[in-house]
């Protein structure tokens, strides 16, 4: 394809009602005035797919994931034809295709299925034909032709492997914020979005909390080298560009403040020091499917000593079982479990090769009495995890100790 093409994802929120739908269709309209080439990919409709997985769970809490794909599918399903009709209703020519007939092939692990390929030839014969191609988002097809889906916020990923495929100019995520902020307006209101940020940062942010895009999608983008924009749907804001090389004149920056309260802190008391026991351990809970994220593991004591890691809260229940296991395992005293906790993450490449980078972060929040349980670091990001009743006012203390405020 060429470079006039252009991939537009519009999330849940932006296409919610008729209406709404119907709006997006003037914003669809409007860009195509100016390209030869549109690409959108949909999301399902507002919450349907939360409804859709509630619905499941009443008729069977242990459905095949097989069935949940079919299910979870039709959310998307619903919204591309509603897109393409309102396009055609403002005399645009329009097509709905669903993953499987846009040549999503996929993984078959339903439920969290990888893209391993697309053939794109009925999309680029339709752009070829003067349409615009609505592509039902988060969904694909085995070979098969089982239907599966990508994993929760799986549409962000359509969206970029579509642009990477069409060897779009750039791929376009809309969405119900102005892009990727310095930290969660919500919590710190002075944030405003990140105009430049470079996809390992983005993947940073990600993994540490911030929620606008999904990471699996980040990634691609970084893999092919695909231009992302994250911007709102309603707005005209030029939103966040993600991209190589941000163009900043000074690259070395903290780019913003994330934060993450549905995490808890799990601690294998009195743990026998030899080798194997770390092993064991994150062996048997990686097993399980639980990811794990900052490990810590204290100076030991009589051959004794704490471990300690952080896992999703949401995974704490199906952690409990497993960790029994493993504590009778490895004769640890007991297992404690603390959901009162948070983690707060400052992320950028100042890091790399900036003193005095780590005391700013520690001075700022014991200038405010808040604790450091515990720390992480890469190059790009440092990640404490403080009191969860504390959160709010970490964000703004570090907010404000890197004058992210300001341009
Ligand atoms: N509808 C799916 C979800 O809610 C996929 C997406 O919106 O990206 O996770
Ligand atoms: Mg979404």
């Amino acid at each position: 394809m060429s470079r006039h093409c252009v991939v537009q994802k519009y999330g849940g929120s932006s296409v919610a009602s008729a209406e709404l739908i119907s709006r997006v269709a003037k914003r669809i309209a409007a860009t195509r005035r100016e390209r030869d080439r549109v690409v959108v990919v949909v999301s399902a409709m507002g919450d349907s797919t939360d409804e859709l997985l509630a619905l499941a769970q009443k008729v069977n809490p242990a459905a095949p994931s097989r069935e949940m794909d079919q299910l979870l599918a039709t959310g998307e399903t619903t919204t591309a034809p509603l897109m393409a009709m309102a396009l055609e209703r403002l005399g645009v020519r329009a097509i709905s295709l669903t993953g499987l007939q846009a040549g999503i092939r996929t993984s078959s692990t339903h439920r969290s299925a990888r893209i391993v390929d697309i053939v794109p030839q009925r999309i680029i014969d339709e752009l070829e034909a003067g349409r615009v191609v609505v592509v039902a988002g988060f969904q694909g097809a085995t070979e098969d032709l089982d239907i599966t889906t990508l994993g929760r916020g799986g549409s962000d990923t359509t969206a970029v492997a579509l642009a990477v495929e069409l060897e779009a100019e750039r791929c376009e995520i809309y969405t119900d914020v102005a892009g990727v902020y310095t930290a969660d307006p919500r919590v710190e209101p002075r944030a405003r979005p990140i105009p430049e940020i470079a996809y390992a940062e983005m993947l940073e942010f990600a993994a540490v909390g911030a929620k606008v895009m999904h990471p699996r999608a980040v990634e691609i983008g970084e893999t092919y080298e695909m231009p992302i924009v994250v911007r709102s749907t309603f707005g005209d804001g030029p939103g966040t560009l993600i991209c190589k090389h941000p163009a900043m004149e000074d690259r070395q920056k903290i780019r913003g403040i994330a934060h993450d309260s549905g995490v808890a802190k799990v601690i294998l008391t009195r743990v026998p020091d030899r080798p194997g026991i770390a092993a064991t351990v994150f062996g048997a809970i990686g097993a399980a499917g639980i990811n794990v994220d900052i490990i810590v593991q204290n100076v030991s004591h009589d051959g004794l000593t704490d471990l300690s890691f952080t896992i999703a809260e949401e995974d704490l229940a199906r952690a409990r079982p497993v960790l029994d296991e493993v504590a009778r395992k490895v004769g640890a005293t007991e297992i404690v479990a603390d959901t009162a906790i948070a983690t707060v993450s400052v992320v950028g490449t100042a890091f790399l090769g900036t003193p005095g980078m780590f005391a700013r972060i520690f001075r700022a929040l014991s200038a405010r009495q808040i604790n450091v349980e515990q720390i992480t670091t890469s190059q790009i990001h440092v990640t404490v995890v403080i009191a969860r009743d504390r959160v709010a006012e970490a964000v703004q203390a570090l907010h404000a100790e890197f004058e992210l405020e300001q341009d």
